[in-house]
């Protein structure tokens, strides 16, 4: 047979083919008005997914870059900040901090475990001299979704600034930048934004601004401030990923033209009939809170839960993702995330029955595929 490839992953994502075609026209020069007219659209589209009036920033690198550029842009050495570390990406909180010298006071949860707004203020009153809080949207090695409404609510009645790393959740559940009072919010091009790796997006409040005015960590390629004094010239520091940004802006019109609310709905879709699926054959779910990006699911006792993503993405090609570590092989991720349809579910729950059975696992083949069904068909608009 021939092995058709899945990329059920979430992130990378799967890119639409008119955007695919973007990156195969000759490259144009960055220091043109033409140029700048793109970037300049592109930022619009950024502006509408972040649902925010702040200036979003391009930079050109993967998702941590961001992550960096917040963190050394609005602090100073030893600066006291506290991390929400509920899987891998809230982890690099913490790291990235660390590596910069600044002092971390880090709630560590277990994976798909919840964290109230309510812990976050208890934290912030012992810990008064809290400069940041650094939290995730959409853990996305656990399939964790963190209320960051509640956040904005709790750390905006303080002098802290809230920093949400939203590099998988943005475009795929709801975040507003502005009514929700995050104060800096990060996003990446490789997930819901449907173009390749190697961009990310930065935009900072009013108040997380001030801090950059005081903040002595040293940055250069990720001075936010070299940023908007480019951005006020229509243009950015450095030589920018231009393919990508044309992409983007290529994508972003795609967004626009379904709207961010019906986007957000399209996930959510996705999202349930994932999850009625893998219930549908007993499986459980790891996280008490999952959403519309990607189920983690736990491998069932008795199973090898690498030998079930060795057989997915192997045999089926299906590329589904594994548990990273530490919890390699006990659960696996299956993303509903960026450009995917009503049948990008079926087939990942298709070669999902087809591997269980082939490790061992005992159930009624057809079930899973039959429960997203139902799901897909009272939701098909
Ligand atoms: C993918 C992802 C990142 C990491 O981004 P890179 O692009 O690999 O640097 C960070 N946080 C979350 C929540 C992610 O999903």
């Amino acid at each position: 047979m021939i092995k058709k490839y899945y990329l059920l992953s979430p992130g990378p994502t799967p890119v639409p083919e008119d955007v695919l075609a973007e990156a195969s026209k000759p490259i144009i020069h960055h220091r043109t008005s033409e140029f700048s007219d793109i970037f300049m659209e592109a930022i619009d589209g950024l502006k509408y997914t972040f649902q925010t009036k702040n200036d979003v920033f391009i930079l050109t690198s993967s998702g941590t870059g961001a992550m960096e550029t917040a963190i050394a842009n609005t602090l100073s050495p030893a600066d006291k900040v506290i991390t929400i570390n509920g899987g891998k990406f809230g982890e690099r909180w913490g790291h990235i901090c660390r590596a910069y010298g600044v002092n971390v006071k880090e709630i560590t949860l277990g994976w798909g475990e919840p964290f109230s707004k309510a812990q976050l203020a208890d934290e912030l009153k012992v810990n008064p001299e809290t400069k940041a809080v650094f939290t995730t949207l959409s853990e996305t090695s656990s399939g964790t979704i963190y209320d960051i409404q509640g956040f904005g609510e709790v750390v905006d009645s303080t002098d802290a600034i809230l920093v949400v790393d939203g590099i998988s959740g943005i475009g795929a559940t709801p975040c507003p930048m502005d009514e929700w009072k995050v104060d800096i919010l990060i996003s990446g091009s490789q997930k819901s934004f449907m173009i390749p790796p190697g961009l990310s997006y930065i935009a900072f409040s009013p108040k997380a601004w001030t801090l950059t005015e005081k903040s002595t960590l040293p940055k250069f390629y990720f001075d936010a401030k070299r940023a908007k004094k480019s951005l006020g010239k229509r243009t950015t520091p450095w030589t920018p990923a231009i393919s990508l940004i044309i992409q983007q802006k290529k994508a972003l019109e795609f967004i626009k033209s379904i709207g961010l609310e019906n986007l957000i709905e399209h996930h959510r879709i996705l999202g349930e009939s994932t999850r009625a699926g893998v219930k549908a054959i007993g499986l459980e779910l790891l996280s008490k809170s999952p959403g519309n990006i990607v189920t983690a699911i736990k491998v069932p006792e008795g199973l090898d839960g690498k030998e079930i993503v060795k057989t997915m993405q192997g045999k089926y090609k299906a590329y589904i993702a594994g548990a990273q570590d530490p919890h390699k092989g006990e659960f696996f991720r299956i993303a509903h995330l960026g450009y995917m349809g009503g049948f990008d579910v079926i087939t990942s729950l298709s070669a999902l029955e087809m591997t269980l059975s082939e490790v061992g696992y005992r159930f009624e083949r057809g079930k899973a595929v039959k429960a997203a069904e139902e799901i897909l068909e009272e939701n098909w608009k």
